[in-house]
This record gives C-alpha cells, sequence and structure tokens, in this order.
C-alpha cells in the first residue's frame, strides 16, 4: 500500500514521528507522499526521500494557506519552487488547487493564479499534479475546460466532487485518492464517488494529520491507518482487498513513477 497523502512533517507528528513511521511500516505501508502545505516546509522535505527512499515529497502551496501569505509574493516562490524541482527529488507538485467560498479564504482570483503557476511547472519539470479541490467543483471544472493537465496526470485528493463529476474529471485524465471519509458509516456522497471511480484511476491515502478513520476517529489520523481506508473501499466496492491493494499499488506508481517502482530504491 502507497499512502498517496498524508502530512507527516507537520507539527503534530513532532514528539513521535519515527514511532508513527514504524506503525507505517509494520502495518504494510510500503511508502507515502508527503505534500507540502507551503514554501516554509519546501527545504525540509526535500532532504525527507534521500534519508528514507520509502518517503517521498510532493512541493507546492496549499490554498488554505494563500491568506497567511503576502500576495506579493506569489511570483517569487512559485520561482523559488521552480528552481527546487530542479533537483528531481519531488515526485510531483502540489499540495495546490482551490478551496471555497466559506470562510477566510484568498480570492478565487488568486487562488486561480497560483494554480496556474503550479500547472506550468508540472509540465515544465514534468511532474504530475496534487490537487485539493474542497467547495469548489463548478471552477476547477471551468479551470480544466481552459488548461491542459501535465502529461504525468493528476490526482484529485480526498475526491469531494461526488459521483456526478467522476466522468467529467477522468476525462482529463485525473486520479481519484480517498481518504477515511469512506470509512465514516455517515458518508454517502464519497462512498457514491468511490463506486464510479473505474480500479485504474483510484488511489488511497490517510490525509494525517485529518479525516482520521473509523475506528480511530476522534484522534489524529496516521498512516498505518490505510489499512482501514483500503478495507472500507474494497468493502464498498465489493472487490477483494488483496485485489484492490494490488490495484493501488500499480496506480500510484503508475502516477508517481520512479521512486515507487519495484526494486532495490524500496528497503
Ligand atoms: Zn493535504
Amino acid at each position: 500500500m502507497i499512502d498517496s497523502h498524508c502530512h507527516l512533517d507537520v507539527p503534530r507528528f513532532d514528539a513521535d514521528r519515527p514511532a508513527v513511521l514504524e506503525r507505517a511500516w509494520q502495518a504494510g505501508v510500503r511508502g507515502m507522499v508527503v505534500p507540502a502545505i507551503g514554501p516554509d516546509a519546501w527545504e525540509a522535505l526535500l532532504a525527507w526521500p534521500a534519508r528514507d527512499a520509502r518517503v517521498q515529497v510532493a512541493l507546492g502551496i496549499h490554498p488554505q494557506l494563500l491568506p497567511e501569505l503576502p500576495e506579493s509574493l506569489d511570483d517569487v516562490h512559485l520561482e523559488r519552487l521552480d528552481g527546487l524541482l530542479l533537483q528531481r527529488v519531488a515526485c510531483a507538485v502540489g499540495e495546490c488547487g482551490l478551496d471555497g467560498p466559506t470562510g477566510a479564504r484568498a480570492p478565487l482570483a488568486r487562488q486561480l493564479r497560483v494554480l496556474d503557476g503550479h500547472l506550468r511547472l508540472a509540465h515544465k519539470h514534468q511532474l504530475p499534479l496534487i490537487l485539493h479541490c474542497q467547495r469548489a467543483h463548478p471552477v476547477l471544472e471551468t479551470w480544466l475546460e481552459r488548461v491542459r493537465l501535465p502529461e504525468a496526470g493528476a490526482v484529485l485528493h480526498s475526491y469531494s466532487g461526488g459521483a456526478e463529476r467522476v466522468d467529467a474529471y477522468r476525462a482529463r485524465g485525473c486520479f481519484f485518492s480517498f481518504a477515511g471519509p469512506v470509512t465514516w458509516p455517515e458518508a454517502r456522497r464519497p462512498v457514491e464517488a468511490l463506486r464510479a471511480v473505474p480500479a485504474e484511476s483510484l488511489l488511497a491515502e490517510t490525509d494525517a494529520p485529518d479525516q482520521t478513520p473509523t475506528p480511530h476517529r476522534g484522534g489524529r489520523s496516521e498512516p498505518a491507518f490505510l489499512r482501514e481506508v483500503v478495507e472500507a473501499m474494497a468493502r464498498h466496492r465489493g472487490q477483494d482487498v488483496a485485489e484492490l491493494s494490488g490495484r493501488l499499488l500499480e496506480n500510484a506508481r503508475r502516477l508517481f513513477g520512479r521512486p515507487f517502482a519495484p526494486g532495490p530504491s524500496v528497503r
């Protein structure tokens, strides 16, 4: 299993990160992608895969962080991102995307400009995009009509667009990643969406420390809980867990490429 999206670099893991990682490996997780939330995280993340190739990283600016960053520095940050991607360490560009319209969010026009910047860099560096989209699917769909996604593909992480949008996103070449909500007894929309996605376009994630799966709900999520997510996915789809796990691993390799290829680099 590959946890396609977890934020193990955030302070909530500072006290016990090595133990969290150990529990993940023990639980059968063979790799994970840690996407940056913002520019302050980039340098530290880039050092991680050299220490442990099972932990791969992505670089980007989360749309929810934009209100904390001065808009005048958006171009500076994207230029720095361009330089860091040249190191060929990051396996994807992200987390980036759209968030809104409730709460203290950056204006959509700015979110779209920054998203365009990420897309440009994904094309330039031939990397996939890790997309966040919450309460902004109509805007994302319109955006997708005017842009071309990178050849390397894109994933809609913790997919929230419902079954009705699956075909449109798939036609654009998107993968769909599902997190803890598919384990929640009251979850309807994510489960319907999960059933509508063909197996070859599926990924699984924990989005740790958020979206904790049942039965760990109420506490912090961690990659070791990926098993509960994958088991729930298999159950809802009427699929065998081992068969689905194999497919998810293959899909993660197809999207993220080299770092998760079978061979000596994965210990
Ligand atoms: Zn995230």
